[in-house]
């Protein structure tokens, strides 16, 4: 494709996305495709001689939109958002257009700096500790995902508390133990059974009444560990869990870690980014007294586009003592200088791309004004639809909601919730998921979209209201 061809294309490409952006609030938001429905429609080879750009164009129309479960539908209450913004999406062209590989400070170093600079700023508007960032002793890193900055982490705590032999030697198997609460995610399992202390290592904590974890049964669980000589290396605090978005107490989990020489790993991946207004700072109580580490992701609620997750270390020297390794063909002498960030050894692949660029983009266009803005705007709507639920005695709310994740319930038993979340989705208008709250089926509402407004809230209230008495009423 030559340059001009590229301009050509490339704008089309621009219209085709603005006109998307413009239509998707008439597509149905849950795709209504068969398994296989989209494999059918694509040629059983690839083409022998190149296509037209256009006609992939057409066929994104034909075939993928389709096939699409539309996450910046303005009525995409499912699971939790996903950014996607102007300015993102034009850094990240930017970024493929540019074609750099980050992995060391010198194979691109403004891929490298902006990184810095960017992550520092992103740390400033959280409100995390100046250890944090690269004038302290620690810095951030963009990770493709909040499991990812789990594994790093946890490899860097076992790095510290192994004082290096986990690195080399690998694990003692049924030494080591991890911590977190029952309402963590998933992830953190997964990242277990890969580090190799496999799913056994993992103490679930129980919760206290609004599903956050509770540090004495933290305390006794990890008492119960070292008298049978084991050796607590790291606990991971939520802040926002997936299902609810309970905040565990990060400032009362901090003294037990501390007590035990566990580092400190905060998950906030969907609700970190609510830090940075100051009236809802109050979910980081403790992290910055306590935490070895901390990650957020701005691809979930901060307008920037998979994949995004920031992961902040106190200490790098952990995370690089961790995974450095130092093969002949990448030396270089910025690297031997030490005063150069070498990425590739905060993260587990070798190359990096140049994702940066976008949340520069989102940081300079919005402001950290309109950002704060986009916070407001969706947790206001999240407690106007808790007051209609709490309102209306056919509901209960069922977890507290002070961000923008509403759990809720018809007064009923399993079967008519899951009918009723069936009926609101089957409408196309609406996708919302669900959770289990206490082990009773709940109904999941999360704002977050990019175009998300009062009237699609108003309607998603409605269309619950409306089916909750169709589906409560006996055939
Ligand atoms: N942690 C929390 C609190 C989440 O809500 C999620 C999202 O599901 C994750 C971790 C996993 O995120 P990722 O897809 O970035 O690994």
């Amino acid at each position: 494709m030559t340059a001009a061809q590229f301009r050509e294309h490339g704008r089309a490409v621009v219209d085709w996305v603005a006109d998307y952006w413009e239509r998707v609030e008439s597509l149905p938001v849950l795709s209504t495709v068969t398994p296989g429905e989209v494999r059918a429609q694509l040629p059983r080879f690839p083409p022998e001689v190149g296509e037209p750009f256009s006609s992939l164009l057409d066929d994104m129309d034909r075939i993928i939109v389709p096939g699409l479960t539309h996450w910046q539908h303005p009525s995409f209450f499912a699971y939790y958002p996903t950014g996607a913004s102007g300015p993102a999406a034009l850094a990240d062209l930017l970024s493929s257009g540019l074609g750099v590989q980050g992995m060391l400070w010198q194979s691109a170093p403004a891929c490298t700096e902006l990184e810095q600079h960017v992550l520092d700023w992103l740390a400033g508007l959280l409100g995390l500790p100046e250890r944090f960032t690269f004038s302290g002793t620690g810095g951030g890193v963009i990770q493709d995902s909040a499991s990812t900055a789990m594994l790093v982490t946890l490899l860097a705590a076992l790095h510290r508390a192994s004082r290096g032999r986990v690195a080399r030697d690998g694990i003692d198997r049924g030494r080591y133990v991890v911590y977190t609460s029952t309402e963590a995610n998933h992830g953190f399992e997964k990242v277990a059974r890969i580090t190799g202390l496999g799913a056994s290592a993992v103490r679930f904590i129980d919760t206290r009444a609004d599903l956050s974890m509770d540090p004495r049964a933290l305390r006794t669980a990890m008492e119960h560990d070292v008298a049978e000589g084991r050796t607590p290396v790291l606990v991971m605090a939520t802040v926002g869990t997936t299902s609810t978005g309970a905040v565990d107490p990060v400032q009362l989990i901090g003294p037990v870690c501390r007590e035990y020489g566990a580092w400190l790993h905060v998950d906030a991946a969907h609700a970190g980014v609510a830090a940075i207004c100051p009236e809802l700072r109050w979910i980081h109580a403790g992290v910055a007294e306590f935490a070895d580490s901390y990650a957020t992701n701005p691809h979930k609620w901060l307008l920037t586009t998979l994949d995004f997750d920031a992961c902040f270390v106190a200490d790098r020297g952990a995370l690089t003592g961790a995974l450095a390794v130092l093969p002949e063909y990448l030396r270089n002498s910025a690297s031997e200088s030490g005063a150069v960030v070498d990425y590739r050894d905060w993260q587990v692949p070798v190359g990096r791309r140049f994702r940066a660029l976008k949340l520069w983009a989102v940081i300079r266009w919005y402001g950290a004004a309109g950002l704060r803005d986009h916070i407001r705007h969706c947790v206001a709507l999240a407690q106007q639809f808790a007051f209609w639920v709490g309102a209306d005695d056919r509901f209960d709310v069922l977890a507290p909601h002070p961000l923008s994740l509403v759990c809720f319930r018809l007064r009923g038993g399993d079967e008519v919730n899951r009918a009723l979340l069936a009926a609101v989705n089957a409408t196309g208008r609406v996708f919302l998921s669900h959770t289990k709250v206490r082990g009773t089926f709940a109904l999941r509402l999360a704002i977050g979209g990019t175009a998300t407004r009062h009237e699609h809230v108003a309607t998603a209230w409605a269309l619950v209201s409306e089916w909750a008495d169709i589906v409560a009423t006996p055939r």
